[in-house]
């Protein structure tokens, strides 16, 4: 073992568990490669004002958990915590938003930091599959992006999951709302932070994860019930359209995002099997983004899954995915001689693109066939300089163990339709 060690909050993805990470994020994206969505990859960092204003100044996010750094030439930059601000930027800076057709409908992969108090399911590096819609306003949309994020875990195999469902208003009808729920909150006996939090963001105090809080909340103004015509017919339709596919989902009235950018439709899916770090993914509506970090009014969507509680959520449904063997024939060279001849049919079976290994390090019998194995081959090629000179190989089906010769020029076709 060396001196380091991966840094608090942080661990590797490392074989064979690595495998079933990379499959979770190409199930998450698999449904929105076929729904017009375009892979789109911003850099990790970012001027540090995009996540203030672009996540917002009051969230736990930009005044707890960021990380912020000085570069030697004095810029202000900070690890990206989020996807959506930088996924909006790059597409204003790339004026994605003129050159076709709204909306603009881009999906990303990678890793994001945030300085969190580490446990299970919580980590400071982690990493998320994210959709963002930019710029149309369309209940089809919010629904299409529920529904491909269920479809996501549903082709995981998960079961287990919830559709939490709120709409959060517009600006017409949030401010009257906000200033009801101010008033009921103002009357209740809260710490000295959760009286500011009802100066600056009130609707956070609704997503209050405490008990005594909690309680004290029992007939708080809700906003479904504030809800302007526009935005309840707009629900209205959301909810229409994921339920005529058959998904359903739960009314939470104290789902929050708790940002005046943040419009309409908000969602959350939560995994049952996962103790207080339930949340799988979320996402909604932020109308009022673009304009934050200065673009022009884009009403947009998206969500966020994150790939490390899904693969907590599998494990805590025992679902084990169905995941081909990295390598399919390992090839066994007898001898110096044998070794350079193996080495050149590897090749041509890898440019065939049978997934192939080979015994390396002059390893004698009994170790490269414990190698070949490890590897979960499902055909081992031996061969020694005996069978060159008769112009075979021995194919070992490591199944069965049977052991049949196979011609030098048949052993890409022979293993091509084994195989198939
Ligand atoms: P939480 O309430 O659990 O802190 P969040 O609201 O901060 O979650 P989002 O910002 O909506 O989470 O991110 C979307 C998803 O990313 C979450 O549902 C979760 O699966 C994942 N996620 C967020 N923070 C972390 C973290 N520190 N470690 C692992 N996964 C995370
Ligand atoms: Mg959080």
């Amino acid at each position: 073992m060396s001196t380091f060690k991966a840094p608090r909050g942080t661990y590797d993805l490392i074989p064979p568990v690595s495998a079933t990470y990379l499959a979770v994020r190409e199930a998450i994206a698999a449904p929105l490669r076929r729904s017009g969505y375009g892979y789109v990859e911003t850099p990790g960092f970012e001027n540090v004002e995009l996540f203030a204003r672009g996540v917002g100044e009051s969230t736990d996010i930009v005044t707890k958990e960021m990380y912020t750094l000085t570069t030697k030439g004095g810029d202000q930059l900070a690890l990206r915590p989020e996807g959506t601000a930088s996924v909006l930027r790059a597409a204003l800076e790339a004026n994605l938003h003129k050159a076709g057709s709204l909306p603009v409908k881009l999906w990303y992969s990678g890793s994001y930091y945030r300085y969190e108090r580490p446990q299970k399911g919580r980590y400071r590096h982690f990493s998320q599959v994210g959709a963002e819609a930019i710029g149309a306003e369309d209940p089809a949309l919010d629904a299409e992006l529920i529904l491909l994020a269920h479809d996501a875990y549903r082709s995981l195999g998960l079961r287990n999951f919830r559709i939490l469902l709120n709409s959060l208003g517009d600006s017409e009808c949030r401010p009257v709302y906000r200033a009801a729920l101010q008033e009921f909150l103002r009357g209740l006996d809260l710490d000295e932070d959760t009286r500011s939090r009802i100066e600056i963001n009130p609707l956070r105090v609704l997503d209050d994860k405490r008990d005594a809080v909690q309680k004290q909340l029992t007939g708080v103004p809700l906003l479904r019930d504030h809800l302007c015509d526009a935005c309840r017919a707009y629900h209205a339709e959301v909810r229409e359209l994921i339920s005529a596919q058959g998904v359903t989902f739960e009314d939470d009235p104290k789902l929050v995002r708790g940002l005046d950018y943040y419009t309409r439709t908000t969602f959350e899916f939560v995994h049952d099997g996962l103790g207080s770090q339930s949340a799988v993914g979320g996402g909604g509506r932020y109308d009022g983004l673009s304009e934050m970090i200065g673009g022009p009014a884009l009403p947009s969507v998206g969500w966020a899954l994150g790939v490390d509680r899904t693969v907590l959520a599998l494990e805590a449904e025992g679902i084990a995915l169905d995941l081909p063997e990295a390598t399919s024939v390992f090839a066994v060279p007898l001898g110096e001689e044998a070794r350079k001849i193996l080495f050149g049919v590897v090749a041509e079976l890898r440019a065939a693109g049978i997934a192939t290994d080979f015994a390396y390090g002059g390893k004698g019998l009994k170790a490269a066939m414990k190698a070949a194995n490890r590897s979960g081959a499902r055909y081992a090629i031996v061969a020694g300089e005996r069978d060159f000179a008769e112009g075979v190989v021995q194919l070992k089906d490591m199944e069965s163990g049977e052991q049949t010769p196979v011609p030098l020029d048949k052993v890409v076709p022979t293993l091509r339709t084994k195989l198939a």
